[in-house]
């Protein structure tokens, strides 16, 4: 059956993230052959509707709202809650992401409605959409089928591959208003601790240092190599508790969970707490001194040797590569 299915569009430094893109193209499998709707909210958005048709919804709503500036669960839920009310769609696909984690269940809760969280795949047999996801800190897998409410999911970022862009698909743009009240938290200001930079959840490639960069400044022939290649940098625990790095960079269990192509992890043993984190990217390197580290259990390829040597040769290496391709 057709349904239609709403699609949380989001954005971050006035750029519709990748993992929105991902989510519309979940949201057409969901539809089967009816109709996406992609919703933005914010205070500005309406410039960036057409890119969400371009990539395959087939009309936007966006909701521009002083207090949607900035992400707050009551301001986002209310505002969502009122677009499902007016819409009805028959499901809702947004982004595993700090605010897809956030929001879902408050939404499921509110509209009675299972949720599958952290979906890597989905497929439709025949009236069912089932949703893989992964359990066990990626240890296993489970099909999941959402039985009471909408066909409601996040996905994880870089899992699902976007559609086309289509520069000559267009679509209907409305906005709708709605009202936000008795909100209990107001953001003032927002303080980014890393500058910038490419998203660790939605990085193609990751160069991630363990404790075997022994320093701060041993981050830096890692970050050359992730410059290299378009990519970003990545720690251990080990790395951060030890004050080499800032915590946000943290990939595991109890850090972010990213799917890069590639994952270069250099001085990092391995332990299974950091492998729950980075064990589903598509192809592991691990470079380490130890040639017993439980990292090459699960790496594709496998150096055995110094980081501080084998680094800088990839990065030469890589440079001219690129350069001359
Ligand atoms: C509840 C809980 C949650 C946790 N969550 C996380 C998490 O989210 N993420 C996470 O990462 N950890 C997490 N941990 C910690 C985890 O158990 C490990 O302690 C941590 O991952 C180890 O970090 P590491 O591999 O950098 O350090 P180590 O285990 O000390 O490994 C350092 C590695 O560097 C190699 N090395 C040293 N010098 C060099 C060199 N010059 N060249 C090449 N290799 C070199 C060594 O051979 C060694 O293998 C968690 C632990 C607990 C208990």
């Amino acid at each position: 059956m057709a349904k239609k299915v709403l699609v949380l569009g989001e954005i971050r430094d006035g750029e519709l993230r990748n993992v929105s893109f991902e989510a519309v193209a979940a949201a057409r499998l969901v539809a089967n052959g009816g109709e996406v709707v992609g919703l933005l909210l914010g205070e500005s958005v309406s410039s960036l509707a057409n890119e969400l048709i371009q990539y395959g919804a087939d009309r936007v709503i966006t909701v521009e709202n002083a207090d949607l500036k900035a992400y707050t669960p009551d301001a986002y839920s209310q505002a969502i809650l009122q677009v499902i009310d007016a819409e009805k769609p028959e499901g809702f696909i947004l982004g595993h992401t700090a605010i897809g984690k956030d929001v879902s269940p408050r939404i499921a809760a509110k509209i009675k409605s299972g949720l599958v969280s952290d979906a890597v795949s989905l497929e439709v047999v025949g009236e069912e959409v089932i949703f893989t996801r992964p359990i066990y800190s990626g240890k296993a897998f489970e099909k999941k089928v959402v039985q009471d409410g909408i066909v409601f999911a996040s996905i994880r970022p870089n899992n699902i591959t976007p559609l086309e862009k289509d520069e000559s698909r267009t679509g209907d743009v409305t906005s709708m208003d709605v009202e936000i009240k008795d909100l209990r938290t107001i953001i003032k200001d927002i303080v980014r601790k890393t500058a910038g930079g490419i998203d660790l959840s939605e990085a193609k490639v990751i160069v991630a240092g363990g404790r075997g960069v022994k320093s701060e400044d041993g981050f830096k022939p890692l970050q050359e190599l992730a410059d290299v290649l378009g990519g970003a940098v990545g720690a251990s625990r080990g790395a951060c508790d030890a004050e080499y790095c800032d915590y946000s960079l943290q990939i595991g269990q109890t850090g972010k969970v990213v799917t890069p192509d590639l994952y270069i992890a250099c001085g990092i043993s391995g332990a299974i707490q950091h492998v729950a984190g980075m064990s589903n990217s598509k192809v592991i390197v691990a470079i380490n001194k130890d040639p017993e580290a439980t990292i090459f259990s699960i790496a594709d390829y496998g150096i055995v040797g110094d980081l501080f040597e084998v680094v800088p040769l990839l990065t030469e290496e890589l440079k001219n590569v690129i350069v001359k391709a």
